[in-house]
This record gives structure tokens, C-alpha cells and sequence, in this order.
């Protein structure tokens, strides 16, 4: 929506704090229809460097229930997220996923690819993937993102994490991810899991 105001008024939000003027931009101006291109997003960063391909395109009504979904895509909260909060509060729209109506058309299970990125490599050296599709792997790198902000990942550092469909029917005692690694003695269902449950799964661990 920042294309809708002048270049002068860009540097007053950055003066601003950003998350008050975000969700003020958008309670004036409506939305009715918002696409998000999630084919192969960005790790942290706007202007890339560590892409993270995840085959998946969004769209929605509500901008505040959207960007309530891609926060819990990519590992957070939306209520830790300060303009979904203040959005949902004057009205812009609502943050209650657990009640949105959410329709998935299709589901993308090409195989994901080796990322070039050295700090994504360093995420997937905790990984055995054998054919994980795209998304799920997404899923679980942006998790593993989130649990080394946090400091826990290098307690991962001697049990790798199981993920693909090459671990279909297959026991064992690894820790996987999804439904393909259901026969794993410890595992997290969903195909795919969302980074959410990862996140909180991997934590309980
Ligand atoms: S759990 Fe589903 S999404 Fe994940 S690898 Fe298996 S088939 Fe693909």
C-alpha cells in the first residue's frame, strides 16, 4: 500500500515507527482482494539473498487475516507482530485464523531443490530430506530459522530432523516432519505441517 503515498510521507512512517502508520494506511484505504506471491520468498530480508523456495501463492479478502496467516507461515505469532495487532484493533480487519475459512486448491509436491544460500545450507545441515516437497521443506527451514533466533537449535546438533516422502512406512527412532515420517517414534503430523507446529513441536522436544 506504501505506493499509494507520496515519497515524503514514506520517510515520515520510517519517523513514525512504521507498524502505527501501516495499519492507519490501510484503514483508509480498503483492500478487496490481496494476492501474495510466496513462490520463493526471502528467509529475513525484503531484498533477498537467502531464498527459500516454497511454491505457494495466497490470497484473501481481508489484509489483516492474511498477513495473520503468512506471520504463522513464516514462524510467528500474529499478535507478536505490532501493526496485525493494532490493524485487528481499529477494525481494518480480522487476526482469528483458528476461525477463518481457509481453502487450499492445490498442493504443490515438487521436490524441493538445494538452496545456494550459505545461512539456509547451515539450516538444512540439520536436515536429512529424502524427496521432501517444497512447502514442507519451506516449512521446516523457516521453523529452524526461528528456533536459532531463540538460541535452541544447536541442541538439534546430534539428531538430525526426518522429512520427505522417502520416509514413507519407514520406523525408526528419528524426530520427522509430517506425514510421511508418522512411523518415526517421534513425529509431527500435517501435509504440510505449517512453520507453527514445527516451531512449537521442536520446542517441545
Ligand atoms: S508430509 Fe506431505 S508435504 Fe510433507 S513431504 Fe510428505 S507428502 Fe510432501
Amino acid at each position: 500500500m506504501k505506493g499509494c503515498i507520496s515519497d515524503r510521507e514514506k520517510r515520515n512512517f520510517h519517523t513514525r515507527g512504521l507498524h502505527k502508520p501501516i495499519a492507519y494506511l490501510n484503514k483508509v484505504i480498503k483492500q478487496d482482494f490481496i494476492l501474495v506471491d510466496g513462490i520463493c520468498g526471502d528467509l529475513d530480508f525484503e531484498e533477498g539473498g537467502n531464498p527459500v523456495q516454497m511454491n505457494r501463492i495466497f490470497c484473501g479478502t481481508d489484509p489483516v487475516l492474511i498477513d495473520s496467516y503468512i506471520a504463522e507461515n513464516i514462524g510467528y505469532r500474529p499478535d507478536e507482530v505490532a501493526y496485525i495487532r493494532i490493524a485487528d484493533d481499529i477494525g481494518v480487519g480480522s487476526s482469528d485464523i483458528d476461525h477463518a475459512e481457509i481453502i487450499v486448491l492445490s498442493k504443490d509436491q515438487s521436490i524441493a531443490k538445494p538452496s545456494s544460500s550459505r545461512k539456509v545450507q547451515k539450516l538444512a545441515g540439520y536436515v536429512q530430506a529424502k524427496d521432501a516437497c517444497s512447502p514442507c521443506y519451506a516449512n521446516l527451514i523457516r521453523a529452524l530459522a526461528r528456533l536459532d533466533d531463540e538460541g535452541l537449535l544447536c541442541r538439534f546438533k546430534n539428531t538430525p530432523i526426518l522429512i520427505g516422502q522417502g520416509y514413507k512406512a519407514m520406523a525408526g527412532s528419528g524426530i520427522g516432519i509430517g506425514q510421511c515420517t508418522s512411523d518415526m517414534h517421534k513425529s509431527v503430523a500435517g501435509c504440510p505441517p505449517s512453520t507453527s507446529i514445527i516451531l512449537d513441536f521442536l520446542k517441545n522436544l
